[in-house]
């Protein structure tokens, strides 16, 4: 497995690969990874010749309140875990050559970031936007996976795909979650033992919307009710930033559950905030 750190040596050694008719899957990550990431990597291997995995913790895309500082790395346990999973090049580029002194250019994606995340967090997917064009730019794939986990990232990056016409083939692979249902995070690394038992209260308030969905209540009121309850009820310190039903596809809120109707909440437990979702229908 090769390991590449500079930008020119990525884009020269995909440009070997294309001429050699290698196809090539695209797996961007921020590292610390687990069995999700893991699971778009087997994907990868799949649909390509060749799987990059890059490793990037993208300053830009954390607030300063947020968690950058204290986000978890551990290169050497991810190496083993790509390797394992059939991984044949990581790209872990470091800041300054991703962002040299003069940058001063960024993606923006428009209607689809101003909402659910893009609400809370201002900036944040105008940097993820960037970082993957570049990372498009850079590695030029023929394939690229995302996760589900991260659903409205996912739409944000599959639109930008079309705008900017990227001939990538676009992929969104499944949420990989642990036994009690919790969606696999980097993040949940952050919680102690009695903690990460009350992170499983967003799958659980999730699984109530679908229940509820599946019985023909459509009042979404009663349904955001409802998790609100299941999630106090598991955790009481719990605070919710937002509980939302959209449409799958153009994230435009609905009034009342129907076909593609989407979940998405997040929720800060103990210091760190989760996100997850579910279709409804
Ligand atoms: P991250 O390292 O958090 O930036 O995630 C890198 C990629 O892995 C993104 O496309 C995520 O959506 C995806 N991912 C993260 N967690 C999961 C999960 N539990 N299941 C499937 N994909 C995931």
């Amino acid at each position: 497995m090769k390991i590449i750190r500079s930008v020119r040596q990525m884009q020269s050694h995909c440009r070997i690969l294309a001429a050699n008719g290698k196809s090539i899957a695209l797996v961007p990550t921020m590292g610390f990874l687990h069995e999700g990431h893991l699971s778009l990597i087997r994907k990868a291997g799949k649909l390509c010749d060749r799987v990059i995995t890059s490793i990037f913790v993208n300053p830009t895309q954390f607030a300063a309140n947020e968690d950058f500082s204290r986000y978890p790395r551990d290169e050497k346990s991810d190496l083993a875990k790509i390797k394992k999973a059939g991984g044949d090049v990581v790209f872990i580029p470091k800041a300054k050559d991703i962002y040299p002194d003069n940058f001063q250019t960024f993606v923006d994606v428009q209607k689809l970031t101003r909402t659910l995340e893009g609400n809370v967090r201002p900036g944040h997917f105008l940097a993820v936007a960037t970082i993957v064009a570049k990372l498009f730019n850079i590695t030029r794939p023929d394939v690229a996976i995302f996760g589900m986990k991260d659903y409205q990232q996912a739409i944000v990056l599959k639109q930008m795909t079309s705008d900017l016409n990227y001939p990538i083939r676009f992929v969104i692979a499944p949420t990989v979650r642990e036994k009690d249902g919790l969606a696999m995070s980097s993040r949940n690394s952050y919680f102690t033992t009695e903690q990460r038992k009350e992170a499983v209260c967003l799958y659980r308030a999730l699984r109530r919307a679908k229940v509820m969905a599946s019985e023909n209540i459509s009042d979404l009121n009663a349904i955001r009710t409802d998790m609100e309850r299941v999630i106090k009820s598991i955790c009481p310190t719990a605070e919710i930033d937002y509980i939302a039903f959209t449409d799958f596809e153009s994230l435009e809120p609905l009034m009342t559950i129907r076909k593609n109707c989407i979940c998405s909440l997040a929720v800060r437990l103990f210091n760190v905030r989760l996100i997850d979702n579910m279709k409804l229908l």
